[in-house]
Parts: structure tokens; C-alpha cells; sequence
């Protein structure tokens, strides 16, 4: 098959990991016609409640993803530490989209940070970190404070230590047990935001409204939109994002996590080339969700409009809230703006992303009040 056929509806998407963001994929190419096939170790996966076909296998098993990949007309992903030789062994039997290369990238933050850097965009000074000298050595060159992150497979905070005195430097070095290590100059920043973009294989592109993101315990809890900030930065977040998706050749949808700087400066954070937490307000409120313009993406369909309805909230619903029993959709839905996704996960453990709430409002912040606001009172008695 040809590296830029546009796959139409009838198709079969395969999509690589199982969790809440397959499932939205799924949910959104089943309703413009495709036939949808999962891949992941997992059984009873939230994607695979949705999909068509299932397929339960190890991703280092080259020879079931081969035969995956035989059985789809197209290969995306919602789980990017895939390892690469499984890419490989996709690619051999369907287009991959993105591809291996921008996996190869983005699942490692020295590559990642290594890239941006060597193509001119933001981000805050780093080093690489293999011996306890090197970090040493980093410290003397970027100073206090700073994050030391390990370099692969990364998340929600997970290995990563902040370091603000020279007796921080052997615990976070212990820290890594052995593992490669990135030490990155401490960004003092106002907030966090991000630009998920879409581009096809003809280089089309068009970006969602710039999204803020609040995190609580290292997790994502409240998105909204539009962000805060001049329209200056928006454009700047929004041009940084293109450039990335142009740089990279992605084909298919990206998010660009970035700081705002209390200078004002955008400084890229991270990459995720899939789809984002902070992309599920698009779900209500643009014409086209982040999950349909992923398909369209990789499919090679003219890309959908992007634009926001109406200011948007997002407030992501964890684990915790299923401690004192089942939470109380009906309270929360008591206000109209406000819309429930639930993800299908049996067992609610403690932050582990079960589902999140949307509001649209006035403004964003009317938004954040309702979505919040819904949100508290799901801990109300039945
Ligand atoms: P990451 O896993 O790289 O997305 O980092 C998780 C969170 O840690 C980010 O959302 C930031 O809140 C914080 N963080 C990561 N790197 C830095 C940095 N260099 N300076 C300041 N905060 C950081």
C-alpha cells in the first residue's frame, strides 16, 4: 500500500494500546464508518469494550503485530512506548501513522529535547545523565534547581526528582537506579499549556484553540480554553506547534506540552504523538474532537474545523472519587452545560483516570466554576 493512500470509511483503523484515548478513537471512527482493531497486552481493555476486534498480545510478539498489521488497512497509536522494532514489524504490513521515526523521537526525552534543540525550538537548557559526574557536572553548568528526569518512559511525574541543593544530587542520582537520566534547568514558570495539531501527508495543519492545564499530585486535573494568555503567546504556542508537526513530518495528530515562562517566554516542555488529557474538552466544544482529527489525520481526510463552540472545561475524574461508593452522576448532571464521559474501567484505583466532566460556559472561567463545581458534587449522598 501506498505511504499516502487516504483510507476511507469501510476501512479497518488499527490502533496500538488500549486505553480511554483508543477507545475515543474508536468511538469516533465507528461513527463515520470504520471498522476498528485493537492491539495491547491488556484484556478488557476500555478500547477493546468498543472496537470490532481485540487482539491480546505482547508488543514485543513481532509476529502477532505483523499479523495485526496485516488485518487493518492503517496503524495509529494511543500508547507511543511501543517498542520500535514493533513499528518496524507493523510498517512491513500497513502505513504507520505517525511513524516509526517520530516514535523513535518522542519516546525518549533526550532525542526529544536533542531535536527541538537542534531545530531551533524553545526549550530549557539540559543534560544528559549516566554517571553520578555527569550530574555533578550538569549542576555546574546549569545550576539550582532543577528536574532530573529519567530519559525513557516517563509519565505524570513518574521518575522524576527536583533538585534545589548539592545534598539533593546523590538521592536523585540513587534515584534513577541505573537507568539514562536528563537534568533540566528548573523552568520558573506561570503555567502550563498545550497545542494539539493535525497534519496530513499532503502537510495540512490545523491546531485546537491553545488548552491551560492545571495538575494536581503530578496528574492532569482541570483543561480549559481558551488559555489565558496574550494573543501574542497564543500565536507563538501555535506556530511553535506547527513548526514541530512540519520538523517531524508528522502524519497524524501531536500535542505539545509548553511552559509560559514568567519572563513570557514559551519554552516546549514535551511531546505526545497521539492524542492528550488536556484534548477531551474538544469532545463538546469543536465541531471536530481531537479523536476524530486524529482519524482524519491518518486516514489522509481533510482535516476538520477546530475552532472552540464556546469556552470549555475539563475536570478529570480519578480513582478517589469511587471511595465513598459510586459517585452521584445525577448531582453533577443537575447543571445542562456540563457532559459526563466515562471510560468503562471496572476497577477505580487511586489516580487512575476513570473518566472527566465538560462544561462550556460564558468564559472559561464560568466554565471551570461548572465543571467544578459538577464535579464536587459527585461526592453528594445518592
Ligand atoms: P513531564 O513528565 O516532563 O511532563 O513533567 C511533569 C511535570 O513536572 C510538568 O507538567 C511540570 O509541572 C513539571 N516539570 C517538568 N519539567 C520541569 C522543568 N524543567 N521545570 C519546571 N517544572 C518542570
Amino acid at each position: 500500500m501506498s505511504p499516502t493512500s487516504v483510507i476511507l470509511p469501510g476501512a479497518t483503523i488499527g490502533i496500538l494500546g488500549s486505553g480511554q484515548l483508543g477507545r475515543m478513537l474508536a468511538i469516533a471512527a465507528k461513527q463515520m464508518g470504520y471498522r476498528v482493531a485493537i492491539f495491547s497486552p491488556e484484556a478488557d481493555s476500555p478500547a477493546g469494550d468498543v472496537a470490532d476486534r481485540d487482539v491480546v498480545a505482547r508488543y514485543d510478539d513481532l509476529d502477532a503485530v505483523r499479523a495485526f498489521a496485516q488485518s487493518v488497512d492503517v496503524v495509529t497509536f494511543e500508547f507511543e512506548n511501543v517498542p520500535s522494532a514493533a513499528t518496524a514489524a507493523a510498517a512491513e504490513r500497513a502505513p504507520v501513522r505517525p511513524d516509526g521515526r517520530v516514535l523513535h523521537i518522542t519516546q525518549q526525552r533526550l532525542r526529544e529535547k536533542g531535536f527541538l534543540l537542534e531545530r531551533g525550538f524553545p526549550v530549557t537548557p539540559f543534560r544528559r545523565v549516566v554517571a553520578l559526574r555527569d550530574l555533578e557536572a550538569a549542576l555546574r553548568d546549569l545550576g539550582l534547581p532543577g528536574v532530573l528526569k529519567t530519559a525513557s518512559f516517563g509519565y505524570d511525574g513518574k521518575g522524576q526528582t527536583m533538585l534545589r541543593s548539592a545534598r539533593d544530587v546523590a538521592p536523585a542520582f540513587a534515584g534513577l537506579k541505573g537507568a539514562e537520566g536528563i537534568y533540566e534547568a528548573f523552568v520558573d514558570f506561570e503555567k502550563e499549556i498545550s497545542v494539539v495539531g493535525a497534519r496530513t501527508f499532503t502537510g495540512a495543519f490545523q491546531a485546537f484553540p491553545v488548552f491551560e492545564n492545571t495538575h494536581a499530585h503530578h496528574i492532569l486535573d482541570v483543561t480549559f480554553a481558551p488559555a489565558a494568555i496574550s494573543a501574542a503567546q497564543t500565536a507563538e504556542a501555535t506556530r511553535i506547534a506547527a513548526g514541530i508537526l512540519e520538523a517531524l513530518e508528522v502524519v497524524g495528530l501531536l500535542t505539545v506540552e509548553m511552559f509560559v515562562a514568567r519572563d513570557g517566554r514559551i519554552l516546549v516542555n514535551e511531546l505526545a504523538p497521539r492524542t492528550h488529557n488536556s484534548g477531551h474538552l474538544t469532545l463538546d466544544a469543536c465541531p471536530t474532537s481531537q479523536f476524530e482529527q486524529q482519524l482524519r489525520a491518518v486516514c489522509g481526510l481533510p482535516l476538520g474545523d477546530a475552532a472552540l463552540h464556546k469556552p470549555a472545561a475539563m475536570a478529570n475524574l480519578l480513582g478517589h472519587l469511587w471511595e465513598g461508593g459510586e459517585p452521584n452522576w445525577r448531582a453533577a448532571l443537575e447543571d445542562p452545560a456540563v457532559k459526563l464521559h466515562l471510560y468503562g474501567k471496572a476497577e477505580a484505583r487511586v489516580g487512575r483516570k476513570m473518566g472527566h466532566l465538560n462544561a462550556l460556559g460564558g468564559d472559561a472561567q464560568e466554565a471551570v466554576r461548572r465543571v467544578l463545581q459538577a464535579r464536587d458534587r459527585l461526592a453528594a449522598r445518592l
